[in-house]
């Protein structure tokens, strides 16, 4: 009996069992929280001070993270629409809706159990003005303490040594002054070190993963493959024994498929050829994520680079790791250096880096209806790539939760076409085969 094809199962089902795991536990604690003593902080993912939430023994809610999970279980559409019932207007980025209509409806958590009452609303600020509105919402109804590290937008492109020091000032003045007093546990910052050398173990193997899709074929799928290897790192898991762990068998499984000279592993096997290899800009949609995902693998299309996955932390573009000899400045630094908190140009001349660094054969924007945060700015941005590169571009709409904005016999369409695109391209001698 062949029993290669069942290991190499067991092998990819290894670190997804454990990130499954992870984040059922993070789940189970959450819903816990009054009876293990934990203080809990909501907080969002761009920007999020996991480390720093974590030296004051208090656990880490994160909305977004909330509202993905009940729009891949099918809910969050009966959720929008309470909330839209309740007077929230169509526009309103679905994610706040998802969790306003849950919390209507008591605030139940994947596993079944009422999340917790917040004892602090942390909002760090990096570039959405919605997280600010969506805080408000969530301070009427819970009113509790709530936190602002407000986070200077990087309007020129780079960070200064005030906006650094504004960013640790606020840090050592508002945030630890505020966890202290909600915790009740005194700051030590060598806690923090710790954490934080933890979290820069983490970064580096995270960062090889992602740069694995460079090779032809790519071991993995950066967007639908990615949006699994964020989970830990942009959650609540940065700083712990367990991202390392998860990210070193997470490598080790990618160099052993890299050996193989292997495809990525799609919800229906593995790829077995790469035909487009693209560059996405924009959140995926979740209610529909399988589907999706399938117009792609369905057609050999593989992401090798998506700019979701640095909206938790931008890690591979220009080498940031939290540093443990800089414990605050470096959290400023990764706070300030969040994706939606870079302007424009500086956004293009990333995308522009991954088209070349994983030779990419196309652009690819998935222009998300509700998030004002990625959206603005993407059709120029898509012009422009497509001048600097010579490569097509092509620009898709749906939405973050909202089942309603998807159509998928448009989205199907629209692929289909831009991959005879890319074919015609090429038969002009403009791009190489992907796999050639
Ligand atoms: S608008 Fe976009 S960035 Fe802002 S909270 Fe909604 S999804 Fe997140």
């Amino acid at each position: 009996m062949n029993t290669k094809p069942e290991v190499a199962d067991v092998v990819k089902e290894r670190s997804m069992l454990l990130q499954k795991e992870m984040i059922a536990d993070n789940y189970d604690q959450l819903t816990s929280a009054g009876e293990l003593g934990k203080k809990v902080s909501s907080t969002y993912v761009p920007g999020n001070l996991n480390e720093l939430i974590m030296c004051f023994d208090m656990l880490n809610n994160l909305p977004e993270i909330n509202a993905i999970n009940n729009a891949m279980r099918k809910k969050s559409g009966a959720m929008i629409r309470d909330a839209e019932k309740m007077g929230h207007s169509e526009d309103v980025c679905t994610y706040v809706k998802a969790d306003i209509g849950n919390m209507a409806k008591g605030a139940i958590a994947p596993n079944g159990k009422p999340m917790p009452v917040p004892d602090l609303l942390l909002l760090s600020y990096t570039g959405c003005f919605t997280f600010m509105k969506w805080f408000e919402l969530l301070r009427d109804q819970y009113g509790c303490k709530t936190t602002m590290l407000h986070v200077p937008y990087q309007a020129d492109g780079r960070i200064t040594d005030n906006m650094r020091d504004y960013v640790v000032r606020q840090l050592k003045e508002e945030v630890i002054p505020a966890l202290e007093e909600v915790s009740g546990v005194k700051f030590a910052i060598d806690r923090l070190r710790e954490m934080l050398r933890k979290s820069a173990v983490a970064e580096d193997d995270f960062v090889w993963v992602l740069e694995s899709a460079k090779n032809k074929p790519s071991p993995i799928d950066a967007y639908f493959g990615g949006v699994y290897y964020i989970g830990p790192i942009f959650t609540a898991f940065r700083g712990t024994d367990q991202a390392i762990e998860y990210y070193k068998l997470l490598r080790a499984e990618i160099e052993q498929r890299l050996a193989d000279g292997k495809g990525p592993v799609t919800p229906e096997g593995e790829l077995k050829e790469e035909k487009y290899r693209l560059v996405v800009e924009g959140p995926p949609n979740w209610t529909s994520f399988r589907e999706f995902w399938k117009m792609f693998y369905d057609e050999g299309a593989v992401v090798v680079a998506s700019t979701y996955t640095k909206v938790g932390g931008v890690y591979d573009y220009d080498g940031f790791r939290h540093d443990p000899e800089r414990p605050l400045e470096s959290l400023a630094e990764y706070c300030l250096g969040c994706y939606t908190n870079r302007n424009l140009p500086t956004r293009v001349e990333m995308i522009e880096a991954n088209m070349k660094d994983y030779q990419a054969d196309g652009f690819l924007i998935n222009s998300i209806k509700s998030c004002n945060s990625f959206s603005a700015g993407q059709l120029m941005m898509m012009r422009e790539i497509e001048t600097r590169t010579g490569k097509p571009a092509a620009f898709i709409e749906t939405d973050l939760v909202d089942p309603r904005y998807f159509s998928p016999a448009n989205v199907k369409n629209r692929l289909e076409s831009y991959f005879q695109m890319i074919d015609q391209k090429r038969r002009a001698g403009g791009t190489p085969a992907a796999a050639a």
